[in-house]
């Protein structure tokens, strides 16, 4: 057993200071209400997947034909535009996300012209890892900085139930040996854990990240979307997870690399890497939010519980000059701040409220 009892997590060592934010920013650099940069852009490459997450995609509430038809996505040409205006008002982090991401026809193409946009420093993205196998090397090739795998189980009837009966792990590790053989190095594992569910999983997923050289990052289930059946009562806090590690593997608490960072890092005191901590639910940092998401047909939403998004296609229409300008404005009128509310009010969720479904906006 370890014999120090860790800080609580949202007791953040050094914190730096704010203008640590964005030593660079160009011209147009709007900041929010709340006095917030804009610095990462989420960009949902399509809406449809293969898998039915029933924390995400419930297989009963999202049917297979679910999906929007190829002419209402946008186009390699108009995400591309859409990039290059977000970079011009700050953004430098881009990931590619979905629904799932490698379903999106003639990926490596797109991603070979989005990772040569001026301003755009890191390009990542996230996927369930089912398709990996066959993508891994194209996507380096074609420029990815950096892969986020997502996996909730390693016993394969406990993921088997969590992709909706849809995904096997063998296909995950096999993605993931052959993103490691393509090059990508320090691939991070997305683990959400819910109570009664995959608590079991947790150590089992933080020896497979040690010994695999990942790194590992357990996110709060969130009540994000409103199909999924959200209950506080399945949700374990970062706290919990971040103790049990702790009692196995003794952990010290790392400075964030920057501000803004969603994760509380911890590393492995025996020099078994890093791990992770998203307390979206427990310890809210809407403070520090500086990310924007754009959906499959080109909305813009400002927060991730937000109930509706802003069609950027006319804006686009007006020109590049425009639409950096209207995203400037856009930005500049941004007051979220959803999950401190909700942690403020000591409620689980005001349900009633529409909310945007996180395979919409990708998470
Ligand atoms: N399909 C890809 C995947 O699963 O990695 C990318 C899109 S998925 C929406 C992005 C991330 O959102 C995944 O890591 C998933 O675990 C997470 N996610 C989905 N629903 C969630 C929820 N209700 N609470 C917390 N995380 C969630
Ligand atoms: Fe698909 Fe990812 Fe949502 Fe699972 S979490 S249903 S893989 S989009
Ligand atoms: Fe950002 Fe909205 Fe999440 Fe707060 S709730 S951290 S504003 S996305």
């Amino acid at each position: 057993m370890p014999n120090a009892t860790l800080p609580p997590l949202n007791a953040v060592p050094s914190p730096p200071p704010a203008s640590s934010f964005a030593p660079d920013l160009p011209a147009l650099s709007p900041r929010d209400r709340l006095d917030r940069p804009l610095r990462d852009l989420r960009l949902s490459v399509i809406d449809a997947c293969n898998f039915r997450c029933p924390y995400c995609m419930p297989a009963d509430r999202v049917p297979d034909d679910h999906g929007l038809d190829s002419a209402s996505r946008l186009s390699f040409d108009q995400i591309e535009r859409v990039v290059r205006g977000f970079a011009r008002v700050g953004v430098r982090k881009l990931r590619l996300t979905g629904g799932e991401p490698l379903l999106r026809k003639r990926l490596p193409e797109l991603i070979a012209r989005l990772a040569a946009i001026d301003g755009i420093e890191d390009l990542a993205l996230t996927t369930n890892g089912s398709l990996l196998a066959a993508q891994a090397r194209a996507l380096r090739e074609a420029g990815l900085h950096r892969l986020t795998v997502s996996v909730d189980a390693l016993t394969p009837s406990v993921f088997s139930a969590l992709s909706g009966g849809r995904g096997r792990i063998e296909d995950v590790l096999r993605g993931l040996d052959a993103a490691t053989e393509a090059g990508f190095a320090g691939i991070k594992l997305n683990c959400v854990i819910q109570r009664g569910v995959n608590e079991d999983e947790c150590l089992p997923l933080a020896e497979f990240a040690r010994a695999g050289g990942h790194t590992l990052r357990f996110i709060e289930y969130m009540d994000v979307g409103t199909c999924n059946g959200w209950r506080a009562e399945r949700v374990v806090p970062s706290a919990e997870l971040r103790d049990r590690i702790h009692a196995r593997w003794p952990l010290q608490p790392l400075d964030p690399n920057y501000r803004g960072e969603v994760a509380r890092r911890y590393r492995f005191e025996d020099g078994g890497g890093e791990i992770g901590f998203v307390g979206s639910i427990s310890t809210p940092f809407c403070g520090d939010c500086h990310r924007a998401r754009v959906s499959a047909d080109g909305r813009l939403y400002t927060c991730l519980f937000a109930a509706e998004g802003a069609d950027l296609r006319p804006w686009l229409a007006q020109g590049d000059e425009a639409f950096a300008q209207s995203l400037a404005e856009a930005w500049g009128a941004r007051a979220d701040r959803y999950s401190e509310l909700r942690a403020a009010a000591r409620e689980p969720s005001p349900g009633a409220r529409k909310r945007v479904e996180m395979f919409l906006v990708g998470g």
